[in-house]
């Protein structure tokens, strides 16, 4: 049988750089069309080595991959799909930013295959959305997921950000009621992390901003798990929740440790035990796919203990119970016996 696993597209581009922001993505639109190609002849350098897998999930993230046009966006759908095995059951994600987002361009999301969508809404504050540096408005936010809804998608996730200077509680319950009232089929919230290299980490330092304590951050945690159970949200990971069975197939294809291949600069694969990844930079991305070879930064195996140690660590993220039978038989770790449930229901390694 077929090893099933998700396919990530990373593009790479902005209109502007948020300031807390250290995904790899550049503000060069005119370059759009030279990673649009570089992207189509990575496809067809990584087709042979992933023909045993069926890619049950596609995820294009970034970035800001709805500032790809139609047509874009199309012949990177045909390309995948000619060179690619993929299942027509699989989930399809964009993400977008909702000031990028107008009816004829979800329409064409629609087209291109797209059945999710996930919006960086972040805030339904808009003085916490200008102190992000976000490009949208709030009214831009009820706009898009009208027009989504209008477009005809029926699983579309909402991202909120948590535990950032100047959030309160009662901005954060805002938040989350307006998205409950939007009834998205899922909602992330992700705490603020003040990343090196971003310019929030160079205001830290500079002591104009303060990260929020961790009892603080997990107030707001908390805040977020006992507002969305009261709506019927289930909080199967961290930082998600998803009514229904809208959990994001994609994700748990890294936390359950499946393979994935990322495309596209500074994206990251996971295929048989090895790890690698591109070059975070557009320009050598281009340069190196220009002359027939891919733009790989590095590539590591992983050993036996990596890997157990990798399964543990990402199985802490989920709510559900630890799959241990799977993981027995997944690295032949001698680690599974040393694994026993307490009758309180938590695990305990012993
Ligand atoms: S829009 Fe998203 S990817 Fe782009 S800079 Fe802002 S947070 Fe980063």
């Amino acid at each position: 049988m077929n090893p099933d696993g998700g396919l990530y597209i990373h593009v790479p581009f902005c209109h502007a750089k948020c300031e807390y922001c250290d995904f790899y993505s550049i503000t060069l639109l005119d370059q759009i069309e030279d990673f649009v190609e570089a992207l189509l002849r990575e496809i067809e350098l990584r087709a042979a080595d992933f023909r045993e897998v069926t890619f049950t999930t596609v995820f294009f993230g970034g970035g800001t991959p709805s500032l790809l046009s139609a047509a874009q966006l199309r012949r990177i759908w045909e390309a995948l799909q000619a060179n690619f095995r993929i299942d027509p059951q699989g989930e399809f994600s964009i993400e977008s930013n909702p000031g990028t987002l107008d009816l004829p361009k979800l329409q064409a999301f629609r087209e291109a295959g797209f059945n999710r969508l996930s919006m960086g809404v972040q805030s339904f504050n808009p003085q916490e959305l200008k102190f992000l540096g976000r490009i949208h408005s709030v009214a831009e936010v009820y706009n898009s997921f009208e027009n989504a809804r209008m477009a005809g998608f029926s699983n579309i996730n909402i991202d909120l950000m948590t535990a950032f200077p100047g959030i309160t509680r009662e901005t954060f319950r805002h938040s989350l009621e307006a998205a409950l009232a939007l009834e998205s089929e899922h909602i992330s919230c992700y705490t603020l992390i003040f990343e090196p290299g971003t310019v929030f980490y160079k205001r830290m330092l500079r002591g104009e901003l303060s990260p929020l304590g961790e009892d603080e951050e997990a107030l707001y945690y908390e805040l977020a798990a006992e507002v969305l159970a009261k709506h019927g949200y289930r909080q199967y990971e961290i930082s998600n929740f998803a009514r229904g069975d809208h959990v994001c197939r994609h994700n748990l294809i890294y936390w359950k440790h499946r393979p994935y291949l990322g495309l596209g600069p500074s994206a990251h694969s996971f295929w048989q035990n090895t790890r690698f990844g591109n070059k975070r930079s557009l320009s050598a991305y281009v340069r190196h796919l220009k002359k027939g070879e891919l733009a790989e930064d590095f590539r590591e195996t992983l050993s036996q203990d990596d890997l157990m140690f990798e399964y543990i660590f990402l199985s802490l993220r989920l709510r559900e119970d630890w799959i241990w039978r799977i993981f027995k038989p997944a690295s032949g770790s001698r680690f599974t016996p040393a694994i026993r449930q307490r009758s309180s229901g938590c695990w305990r390694i012993i």
